[in-house]
């Protein structure tokens, strides 16, 4: 039996990179408590190469339930698929990132298995002696880091930062086994029924997982400004980012919304751009790896984060970024 699981996200696109993270956190826990590790993958259309990956970075056993209607992800669904299956192996730790279907699904499981949960974690590890999941995450705005514990329940169950790890190497010599799991009607979501998906333009974002995200802010002035920060985005192959503020005048979408009531990131680089630096926006960028200011106040709390500082007028700086990146 597997005592760690982990959840893997598969898309058209084939097994999201956030999956093999996962494994990586996942096997460093297995090993440290001598049991196997499991990945539970849902959804239709499954390859098998794509579940083979997934022993091959690290997993011991695959668990996939493969069906028309896990195609498209429901929260109703695939805790259908996951709990009965958790109630039947007992798992001691099940961890998933904290994506957008991570954050929606896991609370919504580890209440009906009476567990709890620590979204958002940066640190997981063991606790010798206990076998306790110590899970690490910023509190209290991003000013201290909790470590929290949840002794009496099994599974303990957390939600990891997407890139708060790299991903395993790949072995290819390594073998497991791939349990299907026998399809059920109960699987089938009662209350919604998927008619089609359609993105909106704008609101597709997947900062969690961007190497790079340029992110604005109310130093942008307007809406049509904005552009300049989109357009730096672009040209760095990043994502764009925005403080409340800007989401709250309409500037970006919310699911482009950096900070402690939007999505945190931890990306390779992180451009702020007009953003002050408010307590609320840090919180979501403390695990970046790179932060480079771009503000004229020399004074702004960012700077006191940031990496790199560009102290000026953005609209200055900005187009004279631009500049130098096209003649590259
Ligand atoms: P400001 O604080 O107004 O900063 C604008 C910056 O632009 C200033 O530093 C200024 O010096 C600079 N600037 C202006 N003009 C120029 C120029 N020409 N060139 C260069 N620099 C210039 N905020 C978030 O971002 N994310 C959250 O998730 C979030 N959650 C919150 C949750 C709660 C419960 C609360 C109470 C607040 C939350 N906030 C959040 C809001 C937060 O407190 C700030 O109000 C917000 O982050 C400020 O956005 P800003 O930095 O864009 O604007």
């Amino acid at each position: 039996m597997a005592d760690v699981w982990t959840l893997s996200e598969y898309s058209e696109h084939g097994m999201k990179d956030v999956s093999l993270e996962l494994l990586g956190r996942g096997r460093a826990l297995a090993d440290s408590l001598g049991v196997s590790l499991a990945a539970v993958v849902l959804g239709h259309g499954i390859e098998e190469s794509a579940l083979q990956s997934l022993i091959e970075h690290g997993a011991d056993v695959v668990y996939v339930a493969d069906d028309p209607c896990l195609a498209d992800f429901t929260c109703e669904s695939y805790a259908n698929v996951l709990v009965p299956l958790i109630k039947e192996h007992k798992p001691q730790v099940m961890i998933a990132a904290a994506t957008t279907t991570g954050r929606t699904l896991m609370p919504y499981v580890a209440v009906q298995v009476h567990a709890g949960l620590t979204a958002d974690c940066t640190e997981l590890a063991i606790e010798p002696g206990t076998g306790n999941l110590l899970q690490t995450r910023p509190a209290i705005g991003g000013n201290i880091m909790a470590t929290i514990k949840s002794p009496d329940h099994r599974p303990q169950m957390a939600t990891i930062r997407p890139r708060s790890t790299k991903k395993p190497m790949r072995d290819g010599s390594r073998v497991g086994t791939i349990v299907h799991i026998p399809p059920s009607p109960s699987w089938k979501n009662a209350c919604v029924e998927v008619l089609g998906l359609r993105s909106l333009e704008g609101q597709n974002a997947s900062i969690e997982e961007a190497e790079i995200v340029v992110s604005g802010g109310k130093g942008l002035k307007k809406r049509d400004n904005f552009t300049l920060v989109e357009d730096l985005a672009k040209a760095l192959g990043g994502e764009v980012g925005a403080s409340r503020d800007a989401v709250d005048r309409g500037w970006a979408a919310y699911p482009h919304q950096v900070g402690l009531s939007g999505k945190t990131v931890s990306p390779r680089l992180y451009v702020a751009v007009g953003i002050s630096g408010a307590i609320q926006h840090l919180a979501g960028i403390k695990t970046a790896k790179c932060i480079v200011a771009i503000n004229h106040d020399e004074h702004a709390n960012i700077l006191d984060l940031a990496d790199f500082a560009l102290v000026g007028d953005l609209f200055t700086i900005l187009p004279e970024i631009q500049k130098r990146l096209e003649a590259r």
